[in-house]
């Protein structure tokens, strides 16, 4: 008798260790489970492409990596179609604003000599009023080229080691007679032996669209100030105007393309200007930001890295 009750015992212990082991088997291979979905995921997630027959295929981790690959795979594929369409529809914009330059040169030619010849004051002035609009699409059109450009890689930007004195030159003689039609003083005040690694012609383009907004939006006998300023890091040129300023709320805004204030519609522009030159600025690693006060004059920071 006590030999069966040790035996039943013995049996009884037998029956619960092998069902701890299998309990910690199966909590080793949940856990093992989760930790390779987990890793998975986190690869998916960061953008990366899953690697095809890293497991058995006959287990259940096998067939849901299995999943898991095709998902990335998808993905993908999708990524890269999507990338293919927006590099193609921007050449298709780029391409379309080149083509449309002649015509445009064209319908300008044939408008300047019929106002040569007009001899009524009226078609003299829808004449004149059609050459401005002639004008901002000719102007718009030369924007679009340069964005879609930049964007496409089609226009590269190339940095070398100039004075920034050099590039402030190109930005401000571009602006000066518009300024001076408005008597509004330029004061400049910075070391003009500083030297700065940066794409000469394209940061002068995004100067000069700042200075020209300046200019814009000051009015008559206004002030404008630059001042460049070399931090650890970055390379400050700040621009700063007593024109009309921007609302706080507005200041994210203006850099959005083809954003324009609605008070100042009856000002020549497209609102492609700041969007410009913050791509421009950001292509080379910098950033601009405003800060400006209603009525007052706004301060555009420039920041170019060292
Ligand atoms: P555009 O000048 O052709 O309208 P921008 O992209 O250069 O386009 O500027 C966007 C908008 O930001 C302008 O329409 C104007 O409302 C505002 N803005 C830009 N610069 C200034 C400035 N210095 N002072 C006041 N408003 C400005």
């Amino acid at each position: 008798m006590e030999i069966i009750c040790i035996l039943i015992i013995l049996l009884l212990m037998g029956i619960i260790c092998c069902l701890l082991w299998k309990n910690h088997c199966l909590k080793r291979d949940i856990y093992d489970f989760t930790e390779k979905l987990e890793i998975s995921l986190k690869e998916l997630l960061d953008g990366k492409n899953l690697k095809k027959a890293v497991y058995r295929q006959d287990d259940l981790w096998g067939k849901v990596y299995d999943k898991l690959c095709r998902i990335s795979d998808m993905y993908t594929h999708r990524n890269q179609e999507l990338y293919e369409e927006k590099g193609n529809l921007k050449e298709l914009v780029s391409d379309t604003s080149h083509q449309m330059k002649t015509p445009l040169a064209n319908i300008k030619l044939y408008q300047e000599l019929l106002l040569d010849e007009t001899n009524t004051s009226e078609s003299a002035e829808y004449l004149t009023r059609m050459s401005k609009q002639v004008d901002k699409l000719d102007f718009l059109l030369q924007s679009m080229v340069k964005i879609s450009r930049l964007e496409t890689g089609t226009i590269k930007i190339k940095k070398s080691e100039y004075p920034v004195a050099e590039t402030l030159a190109l930005a401000i003689g571009a602006v000066v007679p518009k300024a001076d039609q408005k008597n509004i003083q330029i004061h400049v005040a910075y070391d003009e032996t500083l030297r700065l690694e940066h794409d000469k012609k394209w940061t002068a383009e995004a100067i000069f669209n700042v200075l020209d907004n300046a200019v814009k939006y000051t009015s008559k006998n206004g002030k404008i100030y630059i001042s460049v300023c070399q931090g650890e890091i970055f390379t400050k040129i700040s621009i700063t105007d007593t024109g009309r300023g921007i609302p706080l709320e507005r200041q994210g805004t203006i850099f959005n393309r083809f954003y324009r204030e609605p008070e100042i519609h009856d000002t020549e522009g497209v609102g492609l200007g700041l969007y410009l030159t913050r791509k421009i600025i950001s292509m080379q690693n910098g950033y601009i930001k405003v800060e400006s006060e209603t009525g007052k004059g706004s301060i555009f920071h420039i920041c170019l890295p060292n």
